[in-house]
Order: C-alpha cells, then sequence, then structure tokens
C-alpha cells in the first residue's frame, strides 16, 4: 500500500543528503587540495551549508512528518524498511532538539579553540597550555551527556554516538579481558629471541612508482578506481559521496613504502564498504555505512587479516620484488613477512602493530571514561598517562608531545571515539572467521591474487544493509554469534606464536 507521508520524507531526506553531500566534497577539498589563503572564506561557506542542513532538518513540514511517521512506525504500520528509516532519523532528530542552540554554539567555540591550543602545546611540548581547554570540553561534554540523558555513565551517551546501544559497562568487561590477554602476551613476544631489523626493507622508492603499486594492490583487493579516487593529504582518510564516487587518502614516504601500502590498504577497506552500499537508497539510514566500529573492521580487515597475511603476499611479493629490485630482491618472503608484522611497543598509537594497538586505546578510554566520571583531574592526565604506558606497554614517555598530546581527538571534543578502533579489530578478526568458513580455499584463493568472493561476502553479509540493523544483530547474523574477542585474541596468538616462535 502507498504511504504518501513516507514518500514525501525520503524525498526530503534524500534532498537532506544532497546537501551533506556539498559538505562532504568541501571536507575533502579542504584536506587535499585547498590553498592555505581559502581557509577563511571556506570557513563561511562551511558555516553556511552546516547552518542551511540544520534549518532543513528542524523545519516544522519536516518534523511533521518524521512524528506521524514514529507513530505509525511504534504501531507497526510501516515496513521493516520503513521503520529502520524512520527510527534512525528519529533518534537523530531527538538528539538534535535535546541540545540548546546557545550549548551548540559555545562547545562550537571551545572546541576551536582548543585546536589551536592543542597544535601550540604540542608544538612546545607542555600540557599545561592546553590543561583549561580540555577541562572546559569535559565541562561541556558532561553537560551535553546530561542533555542526553543517562542511566549509568555520563560516559555512556557520549559512546552511543559511535556505537549505539554499547554502554561503557560493556566496554570495560570487553576491554579489561582484551588486557588481561595483550599484556602477558606482549610480554612473551618481547622475551622471544627472534630478531626483526626493519631496515632490511628500506631503501629509494619513487612516489609515481609506489602509487602505481598501491592502486595495483587495492584495485586486486576489490576497490573500483573508476568509482573512485586516492589523494594525497597529511592524515589519509576515506570518504564517500556515493557508492560511485568513494575518495581514500594517503601520503608517501621516500625511503619506506609499506607506510602507504598497509595505509591504502586500510582506507581502501571503508572504501570498499562505501562503494558496496545500496545506491538506491542513497540518502535514507539504509543507504548509509553503519556506526564506526563496523566501518573500522572493513578497513582492518583487508589492511590486517588479509593485507599482512602470508597468504596474500604470496601473490604480491614476487610482484613487488620485480617492481623495486632493490631491496627485495635480496629480501626472502618470509623475511619481508615478519617485518610486515614486528611487534614494537612504542609510543605512537598510529604507527602500533596489530599486538600493541589496543593497549593505546584501552589506556584511551579508561582516561577518558574516569574524565567524564569526574574520578580523575585534567592536570593529573601526563601523569596518568605516563604510568599507564609503563604499566601496559613497557615504555617510558619523555615528553607530553610523544605522550598525552598526540591525538587530536580531545580537542575535537571527540570523547568516546577512540572504543570504536578496537571494536573495529575485534570485529574484522570475528568477520574473517566466518568468512574462512563460508568461503572454500580462501586461503588458496589469496595466493592466486582472487580476492572477489571474500569482497562479495562482505557486500552481502554487511555492506547492502547500510543501518537496517543493529550492529549486535548485523554482527551475529553475518557471524552466527555476538562479538565474542575469543576470534581476535586467537588469531593473534596463533599469528604471533609463529612469528615469534613462542611456546
Ligand atoms: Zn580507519
Amino acid at each position: 500500500m502507498a504511504n504518501l507521508v513516507y514518500d514525501k520524507f525520503r524525498n526530503k531526506l534524500v534532498e537532506l543528503a544532497h546537501i551533506q553531500t556539498v559538505l562532504a566534497v568541501l571536507d575533502w577539498d579542504m584536506s587535499v587540495n585547498m590553498p592555505a589563503k581559502a581557509a577563511e572564506m571556506r570557513g563561511h561557506t562551511v558555516s553556511y551549508y552546516v547552518g542551511l542542513l540544520h534549518e532543513k532538518f528542524l523545519a516544522k513540514d519536516f518534523v511533521q512528518m518524521l512524528v506521524q511517521l514514529k507513530k505509525q512506525a511504534d504501531s507497526g504500520k510501516l515496513s521493516e524498511k520503513q521503520k529502520a528509516v524512520v527510527l534512525e532519523t528519529y533518534k537523530e532528530y531527538e538528539k538534535e532538539k535535546k541540545l540548546p542552540a546557545e550549548f551548540v554554539q559555545k562547545l562550537s567555540q571551545a572546541t576551536t579553540e582548543a585546536h589551536h591550543a592543542w597544535i601550540n602545546a604540542r608544538k612546545k611540548s607542555d600540557f599545561k597550555l592546553f590543561a583549561p581547554h580540555l577541562e572546559k570540553i569535559v565541562r561541556l561534554k558532561r553537560q551535553q551527556a546530561k542533555f542526553w540523558g543517562f542511566k549509568q555513565s555520563p560516559y555512556d551517551p557520549l559512546l552511543d554516538i559511535c556505537e549505539p546501544n554499547l554502554t561503557s559497562e560493556d566496554c570495560s568487561i570487553i576491554f579489561d579481558e582484551l588486557k588481561k590477554f595483550l599484556i602477558p602476551f606482549l610480554q612473551k613476544i618481547k622475551k622471544s629471541k627472534v630478531k626483526i631489523d626493519p631496515k632490511m626493507i628500506t631503501g629509494d622508492f619513487p612516489r609515481d612508482k609506489q602509487e602505481a603499486f598501491n592502486n595495483f594492490v587495492i584495485s586486486k583487493l576489490g576497490f573500483d578506481l573508476t568509482a573512485g579516487r586516492v589523494d594525497v593529504s597529511a592524515h589519509p582518510f576515506a570518504t564517500g559521496f556515493s557508492p560511485n564516487d568513494v575518495r581514500i587518502t594517503t601520503r608517501y614516504k621516500q625511503d619506506n613504502l609499506l607506510d602507504s601500502l598497509t595505509g591504502v590498504m586500510h582506507e581502501s577497506g571503508h572504501g570498499m564498504y562505501e562503494q558496496g552500499l545500496d545506491a538506491a537508497q542513497f540518502g535514507t539510514p539504509l543507504g548509509s555505512a553503519m556506526w564506526l566500529g563496523i566501518h573500522e573492521s572493513q578497513s582492518r580487515l583487508w589492511e590486517n587479516l588479509v593485507g599482512r597475511s602470508k597468504f596474500a603476499w604470496k601473490y604480491f611479493y614476487p610482484k613487488l620484488q620485480k617492481e623495486f629490485p632493490k631491496p627485495f630482491g635480496k629480501v626472502k618472503l618470509e623475511e619481508f613477512y615478519r617485518v610486515l608484522n614486528q611487534v614494537h611497543p612504542s609510543l605512537i598509537r598510529v604507527e602500533a602493530d596489530e599486538v600493541t594497538y589496543n593497549l593505546h586505546i584501552i589506556i584511551r578510554f579508561e582516561i577518558e571514561k574516569e574524565l567524564i566520571e569526574g574520578t580523575i583531574e585534567v592536570a593529573d592526565l601526563p601523569q596518568i598517562w605516563n604510568q599507564k604506558y609503563e604499566n601496559y606497554l613497557g615504555v617510558k614517555v619523555p615528553s607530553d608531545a610523544l605522550g598525552v598530546l598526540q591525538d587530536v581527538h580531545w580537542s575535537a571534543g571527540l570523547i568516546g571515539y577512540f572504543p570504536s578502533y578496537t571494536l573495529g579489530n575485534l570485529y574484522s578478526a570475528q568477520l574473517f572467521a566466518a568468512a574462512l568458513k563460508k568461503i572454500p580455499n580462501l586461503a588458496k584463493r589469496f595466493e592466486k591474487g582472487d580476492f572477489s568472493a571474500l569482497k562479495k561476502w562482505l557486500n552481502t553479509s554487511i555492506h547492502r544493509y547500510g543501518r537496517l540493523y543493529s550492529t549486535e544483530r548485523l554482527v551475529r547474523q553475518a557471524t552466527g554469534e555476538p562479538l565474542n574477542i575469543g576470534y581476535y585474541t586467537s588469531y593473534l596468538k596463533a599469528k604471533y606464536s609463529e612469528i615469534y616462535k613462542l611456546t
């Protein structure tokens, strides 16, 4: 039966999505192309479109339709898909409605100022220059949590924006279990007699040659370069304007090609998710990717489970050796594989390997949860941070710049964001284990350079649904069970016990 209100509502959502696309293109352009002097005017243009989007989203006739459809959804008058579209949009509306305009303005101003202060503080490696700004942001985020409401922890509603329905208590349980495995496992690896020398794969790699090889690898994996582009930016990212227009970025190091290569494998995982969305659902939540953890599971799966596997490199390595005989001609696949997967506890999150990465995230989660709950003070952060780095990773933090000031997130008001990185890793291993069961001879296929069956499986198990289901249901449907961290720990154990010859 035709539902005229729903149809009209859906058309409005598409209209809003066009404005969002304009904003996404402007944002991509800012990171990739824009000359420095353009920043101020671009800021005005972006503000104009953000305002327009906000105005249209809260326009009376749009809200009336949304409220009417919400009633229809609650009384079972909508199809499953319509219901998902309406409820997702309603949730977003409620979040916006609960925040007074004055508060939004205050938060936006505080983050702009904090960002500048953070850049300066990091440059001078002095946390005290950033502390008053972070204090202000923490106060505002607590206030935001109050506006949105919560049952147990004020951290819950902040986490909910990135991972709907996951509470900080759930998160603590998952992370504590993971920590119990990771810390002793890392100790074992540190004691291993296997020594890996990353210098054996450094060399001189012209940018255009790296670019050509990167493109070869990601097209093999399944990123469609006729529906996407790769550009250069200071911080790599992926963004999708529509399934046929997905942009990813990378950066190049002249002496080490792994940095850019593993980076594009990661971003192309995000990109393939965006390319796999249902174009017919453009503008609705069914045509949008899931929240952060699932998005990150796609990038991690391609970067790590595939991109750092021996099977994939049995195919790619001879090609790499041919393109770059110096230094790879003299390096055996086995040696290359070990360098690719070297475990090295370090200070910087974005440079971390698979084993230590999640400890960086757990530290941030523990700190920001306590900050929001008010059980620790901003002023004590450097000391708390450094202590945790010593306890978990066994490294001494020599300066604030290499410690508590390294990430941009808190200055941007992103508190509750970090856990998704680790959840992505956990989901990636669980999804990959399911794919191994569902797809015959997956490893053999990789060795022959055939990654299409895996991509197809992800298309049909994850991508094409958009936000039709909750994360929990999507994962259960694809893998047969809810999140189970055992897949990730078993994966790490098997892989790194072999590399480091652990007993
Ligand atoms: Zn990512």
